[in-house]
């Protein structure tokens, strides 16, 4: 373990947009910052989960404003 709070600064950690937690890799919509392991629950397809609903919710709203975005630059 690197001790994951106290190295802020070597690596570029982001606050994820769903768990809130800070992770180094993650992918970005618009301003928002998804880190992989909220990515792969929301492409993994197993919705049983309580959780992904509210991922998903989350999602959307990203989802919407990249759309509002598109449509502004097209
Ligand atoms: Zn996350």
């Amino acid at each position: 373990m690197k001790g994951m709070l106290a190295s802020k600064q070597t690596n570029q950690l982001q606050e994820c947009l769903i768990c809130k937690k800070e992770k180094e890799n993650g992918i970005h919509l618009l301003e928002y910052f998804i880190c992989e392991s909220c990515e792969s629950a929301l492409v993994s397809s197993d919705t049983s989960d309580g959780e992904y609903r509210e991922y998903l919710d989350k999602l959307k709203k990203v989802r919407d404003s990249l759309f509002q975005n598109k449509r502004r630059i097209h």
